[in-house]
């Protein structure tokens, strides 16, 4: 997961009648500041922005969040007609500023381009060895390097050329947005497996992966980029180059049940409305009897809405959410790690006391969030702990962006209900069912990549690929022309 957005004005636009100005008259990378905050939620942990006024790059990218990352002299050196944004969640390669996005690469008579990635490209080890054997040099661990290069080395003399070259040879997920001097292009893989959107305020045109990064710079939805379009923006308004679609369609089920804001729009469909509906059916699959519905805060709340309207057992918040907390990059003692539930939520012995309770989160990954809360209710008084979630177990490793996990460390990939019930200590332990999930979500199995639930990969997968493995690779390159030298 990753967020990224972009921003056209057009240049036919008067300045004077900029449609930006509520915002800021000229300035593209002040809107992607805004709209990258709107997606905050898809990657904490680094931020970057590249802007151009038509003949160079700018970029600026740090560690840390979007309001960390950007001070008010950065975005007056941004500045520029055009932009693009990107949030980062380490999937492949680690939490490093070499691999903070937008990266720029340079072709000698095309210029710069730069690019911001939300996806995971999972034959990013073949690509790039591929590449180096034609004598390309890498410098970063991340697989977003490798499509980068991939669209430089490719042939072609103009960048549309390049990108209708490079993409079909890359495989997994990739939501890209790319920013040249010249234009800015919107991209999502064959299965359109991550979210990527179109909007426009006035004469400007914006992209973003979700819907709530419009919203919050007054923009307006236009639609979709398509699974598998190559999308060019310039003052000529909207240009598909290519369509590059599979014969199905694969957008990450988990989009709806976590990844995505619950304020944004996925496929047409309202998140939060999604996430009700699923609490809904799993009221109705997995009924318990309760006194107080509670959801383990945010991402769980609208479903903790729909189990409580459904089952007529009253919704209350029960656990408040630090809303400060994050991800910090200053590391808590193992004491504190350790309580790491405890320094997220506050618990409301008002509401829990001398009640039987229902809980609600959307899933379970590694299964260590379920046991402190299950003893967190108990410590304020909850008399049984009924816990519900939203979605089915989750078996199988994640190859297309989100840091799930390796299979085993997976609790329900080691465990049946009745193991991971009791390892939290919960006195009824609930899933959502598979077709339930899907149901709530409006679209069909066909459409969707359920592959973390099902093991139904899009594509054949390595099951060895891990997050690291780009990384052991280049120490495993680098071993080898060490041995060769002093050979
Ligand atoms: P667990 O303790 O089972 O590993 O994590 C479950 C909790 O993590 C749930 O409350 C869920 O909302 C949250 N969660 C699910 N997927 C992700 C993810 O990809 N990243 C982060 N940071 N949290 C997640
Ligand atoms: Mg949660």
């Amino acid at each position: 997961m990753c967020g990224v957005v972009g921003v056209w004005n057009n240049a036919g636009g008067e300045r004077g009648q900029s449609p930006l100005r509520e915002v800021d008259p000229t300035d593209a990378a002040r809107v992607s500041f805004f709209s990258l905050y709107a997606l905050q939620h898809r990657g904490q942990e680094s931020a970057g922005i590249a802007a151009t006024d038509g003949r160079d790059l700018r970029v600026v990218r740090r560690m840390g969040l979007v309001g960390q990352v950007f001070a008010e002299p950065d975005l007056l050196a941004l500045g520029g007609r055009a932009a693009m944004g990107h949030t980062r969640y380490s999937t492949t390669g680690s939490s490093r500023i070499e691999n903070a996005q937008p990266m720029v690469v340079r072709d000698e008579a095309l210029g710069e381009l730069a690019i911001g990635h939300n996806g995971n490209c999972i034959n990013a080890r073949d690509v790039r060895a591929q590449l180096e054997t034609e004598g390309v040099e890498f410098q970063t661990s991340s697989d977003t390097e490798v499509i980068a290069k991939a669209i430089v080395a490719a042939p072609g003399a103009t960048w549309d050329a390049k990108l209708v070259h490079a993409l079909p040879t890359l495989s997994g997920a990739w939501s890209l947005v790319i920013l040249t001097p010249r234009a800015l292009y919107a991209i999502r893989d064959p299965f359109g497996v991550r979210p990527l959107v179109v909007g426009r305020k006035g004469a400007s045109l914006m992209v973003a992966s979700e819907t709530s990064a419009l919203d919050t710079v007054g923009a307006e939805f236009v639609r979709d980029v398509l699974p598998g379009e190559i999308l060019r923006i310039d003052d000529a308004g909207l240009t598909p180059v290519a369509d590059m679609a599979a014969d199905r369609t694969g957008l990450c089920v988990f989009e709806h049940v976590y990844l995505a804001s619950a304020s944004s729009e996925l496929g047409g469909h309202s998140v939060y409305a999604t996430r009700e509906r699923m609490g809904e059916i799993l009221a109705e699959e997995r009924p318990a009897d309760a006194d107080v519905v509670i959801p383990v805060p945010d991402s769980a709340i609208p479903a903790a809405v729909g189990y409580a309207r459904k089952s007529g057992i009253p919704f209350r918040e029960g656990l408040i959410k630090n809303r400060y907390i994050g991800r910090t990059f200053i590391q808590p003692s193992q004491e504190l790690r350790q309580h790491s539930v405890a320094l997220k939520y506050n618990a409301l012995r008002d509401v829990l006391n001398g009640k039987r309770v229902v809980v609600v989160d959307d899933s379970i990954v590694r299964g260590s969030t379920g046991g402190p809360i299950v003893q967190l209710l108990r410590k304020n008084g909850a008399t049984e702990v009924h816990m519900r979630i939203c979605s089915p177990p989750i078996r199988h490793q994640c190859f297309f962006g989100v840091d799930m996990a390796r299979r085993d460390e997976l609790i329900a990939s080691k465990m049946e209900i009745e193991g991971i019930r009791s390892h939290i200590g919960a006195d009824t332990l609930g899933y959502l069912s598979l077709d339930g999930m899907i149901r709530a979500t409006g679209a069909t199995r066909k459409d969707l990549c359920t592959a973390c639930f099902t093991g139904d990969y899009l594509v054949p997968v390595q099951l060895e690929l891990t997050k690291e493995s780009l990384e052991r690779q280049r120490a495993e390159g680098s071993l080898q022309r060490q041995s060769s030298r002093s050979r």
